[in-house]
């Protein structure tokens, strides 16, 4: 088979940044070597440089297909994912019509997916109020755990869960082996404030963020904690927000139980003070908080209480973001951001030290982990799929519609300068996105394991 040696002078493998050449054959990394060890008849391509990273993979993703195709899908997600530096994404359950919570529901996904997808991907199964018959039957068919929200979705088609509800299906997703994605807000805290803001202004971004304040979120945590105690489950916190939250986790973390945590760019980039109000664009579950909680959420990430960055892309059409009215009640809870979040992560973390290795870390291995794919997605070494990002660190870029890629491009990071470009991804060996274009048809699939 033939063999292509990609070269630069920044490779980013699990012990750290150097200069490294990937010798590939057909979809493999067969081994990660110095320039004077490539075979001469080697097919060669020299990033200089340019960094070479692991693939990125995105653990939390709405792609709403099939069903709500109007916001979304296979093929502008894994574009707009193919232009930010991905190369596998993990689709949430809700939004989908039918919600990926049975079989059928998972064998229609495969079917809406087939010769659509620019990147690899995977779906993650529901667990709702009435589903707990189908919990192993789904982890059998291929998904790699499970999602519930123990708070309204947003959408009526997939139910919240109680925590009776949840105890009923706990046993049968700790047999799976597999982890429980949760979103972790209680409606109690949440139906309590807003209550209280009956008669406030839902124009204003404090209204929002009063509406969701940090105790549903914690309270939401300790019980999943208690839970996880008691089955021994594998619990996974999605998009933590709230940085009084930590404690709890750290806590558990120091007593062995198994729970890990994510977080999203918007938490770390964006703070509730700067935040405009009518600015529904910034509008999201649990919400962006203070500058201060945003410091702590990167200490968090610093010392390891917070494992990984995803992105909760979660897009709709612009009317339902309510954008002329400005009202925070009304509008859709959801940023899209696929195609800017390496930038946006990257210029946040070399303001705070942090470096490439802990990009990789953070947006590649932690969430190929969770996903049952550690063996063969997010990692630059011998015998991983050749899934890469060729990465400008020096350039900048200014975010603008027509690098976002996705169905409806609009998103609160229009108009920021950001530090690093995506120049080229390869997936598999093949390049997926190159100089502003999607060359070729779409090869991704469906990640089997
Ligand atoms: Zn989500």
């Amino acid at each position: 088979m033939n063999l292509r040696a990609f070269h630069s002078r920044h490779v980013v493998t699990p012990d750290g940044v150097r200069p490294a050449t990937l010798l590939v054959e057909g979809e493999v990394i067969r081994d990660v070597v110095d320039a004077e060890q490539v075979p001469p008849q080697a097919e060669t391509h020299d990033f200089g440089d340019a960094t070479i990273l692991p693939g990125l993979v995105d653990s939390h993703v709405h792609i709403n297909d099939p069903g709500r195709t109007e916001w979304e899908g296979f093929e502008t997600a894994t574009r707009a994912a193919a232009a930010g530096g991905y190369t596998l994404l993990v689709d949430m359950p809700l939004n989908c019509v039918p919600s990926t919570t049975t079989v059928k529901a998972l064998e229609l996904k495969r079917v809406a997916a087939e010769g659509r997808c620019r990147v690899d991907w995977l779906a993650w199964g529901g667990v709702v109020a009435d589903n707990q018959g189908d919990i192993e039957s789904l982890a059998a068919a291929g998904v790699p755990g499970f999602k519930c929200f123990l708070i309204h979705p947003g959408v009526d088609s997939f139910t919240m869960v109680t925590e009776p509800q949840l105890r009923a299906a706990l046993p049968s997703v700790a047999r799976t082996d597999l982890p429980l994605l949760v979103h972790a807000e209680l409606p109690g805290p949440i139906d309590r404030a807003t209550k209280d803001l009956a008669d406030a202004d839902w124009r204003c971004y404090r209204t929002y963020l009063q509406s969701r304040p940090e105790e549903a979120e914690v309270l939401a945590i300790r019980m999943l904690l208690s839970l996880c105690r008691e089955y021994r489950l594998r619990l996974h916190i999605v998009h933590l927000s709230a940085s009084s939250a930590l404690s709890e986790v750290r806590a558990a973390r120091a007593e062995g139980l198994p729970v890990s945590v994510e977080t999203c760019p918007h938490y770390l980039h964006f703070a509730a003070e700067t935040i405009p109000n009518r600015s529904t664009l910034h509008k999201c579950a649990p919400p962006i908080r203070s500058q201060d909680n945003c410091e702590q959420l990167w200490q968090a990430l610093r010392e390891g209480t917070i494992d990984f960055v995803v992105t909760d892309h979660s897009p709709c059409p612009s009317e339902m973001k309510r954008l002329s009215e400005g009202n925070f009640r009304t509008a859709w809870g959801g940023i899209a951001s696929l195609s800017v979040s390496l930038p946006v992560m990257y210029t946040e973390a070399c303001h705070r030290g942090f470096g490439l290795t802990d990009i990789a870390r953070w947006m590649s291995e932690g969430p190929a982990k969770l996903a049952g794919c550690e063996k063969r997605k997010g990692r630059i070494a011998a015998g991983y799929d050749a899934d890469f990002v060729v990465f400008d660190m020096e350039s900048e870029l200014v975010v603008t519609k027509e690098r976002l890629h996705y169905r409806h491009p609009f998103s609160p990071y229009l108009g920021e300068k950001l530090r690093g470009v995506v120049m080229a991804t390869y997936l598999r060996g093949t390049p997926v996105f190159s100089e502003g274009k999607f060359p070729g048809k779409p090869i991704g699939r469906e990640y089997r394991r």
